[in-house]
């Protein structure tokens, strides 16, 4: 095109992306809660002890939207000595102004947090600059991810740590089949009850089906530059978090 190298198909995801997190934005947070009965927060603390950060641990959290991540490592580290910092990067500015009012909300110091809306294959961010990286449901989301991996590697310093929690490939074969069931019929189903849209929750499904397999994304990992690459199913893999540090 004229504008770059991007094809029909890659500009057409981009552009449906921003839609769709546009458009759910104020539901967001409720509509987790509701598709995974609450499950989401119990895999994003698993993110976090993973991480295990200290108040010392420079964190970008990428495509943060409205800060559950980033809020998990304030509290994580709230009873520490030390005042932490961290960057939320996400694309669309309606995540984050929602992001935005819930750390009012929760009266967080705000000089605690950065808001930056920025695109997670292109970051505004020095080269070493983080020691630690994380990105939660964020990066089936993006249209390179090879792209976005080798930015990850870039911004983080030697031996920074990179944490991804995204939806992955359930085993075995017969619970995959029932959680089909559930993804392909019911969550549509409650966007449209719930939320009042449809499409975006449809987008939703999909996009968890095309996103590479555990062992797939794990080689992507790798041949970002990052070592010692591992991951942990949660909840039989219906979502996984791989780690990898820069070395
Ligand atoms: N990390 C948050 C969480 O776990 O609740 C939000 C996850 S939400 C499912 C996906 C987020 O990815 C959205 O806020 C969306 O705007 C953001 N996103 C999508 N494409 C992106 C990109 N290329 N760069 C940065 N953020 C992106």
């Amino acid at each position: 095109t004229h504008f770059g190298f991007q094809t029909v198909d890659e500009t057409e995801k981009s552009k449906k992306v921003h839609q769709v997190f546009k458009n759910v934005a104020d539901s967001y947070d409720a509509m987790n809660d509701v598709m995974s009965c609450g499950v989401h927060r119990l895999w994003k603390d698993e993110l976090m002890k993973t991480l295990d950060p200290s108040p010392r641990t420079r964190l970008l959290d990428v495509a943060g939207g409205t800060g559950d991540i980033a809020f998990r490592y304030l509290k994580y580290i709230s009873d520490m000595e030390g005042d932490g910092h961290v960057t939320i990067a996400d694309i669309n500015s309606s995540m984050l102004e929602e992001g935005k009012k819930r750390a009012l909300n929760l009266k967080l110091n705000q000089d605690s947090v950065s808001w930056v809306e920025c695109d997670a294959e292109n970051l505004p961010m020095e080269s070493d600059s983080y020691s630690a990286y994380t990105i939660a449901f964020g990066i089936r989301n993006v249209t390179h991810i090879d792209k976005a991996l080798d930015e990850a590697y870039r911004v983080l310093e030697p031996g920074g740590r990179f944490l991804c929690l995204e939806f992955s490939q359930v085993n075995p074969a017969a619970l995959r089949w029932l959680y089909d069931q559930y993804s392909f019929n019911v969550i549509p189903v409650m966007g449209h009850v719930v939320a009042g849209q449809w499409k975006p929750y449809q987008y939703l499904v999909e996009s968890i089906r095309k996103f590479p397999s555990q062992e797939d994304f794990k080689y992507m990992i790798e041949s970002a530059g990052f070592r010692c690459v591992t991951y942990s199913n949660l909840t039989f893999g219906v979502v996984a978090i791989h780690s990898g540090f820069k070395l």
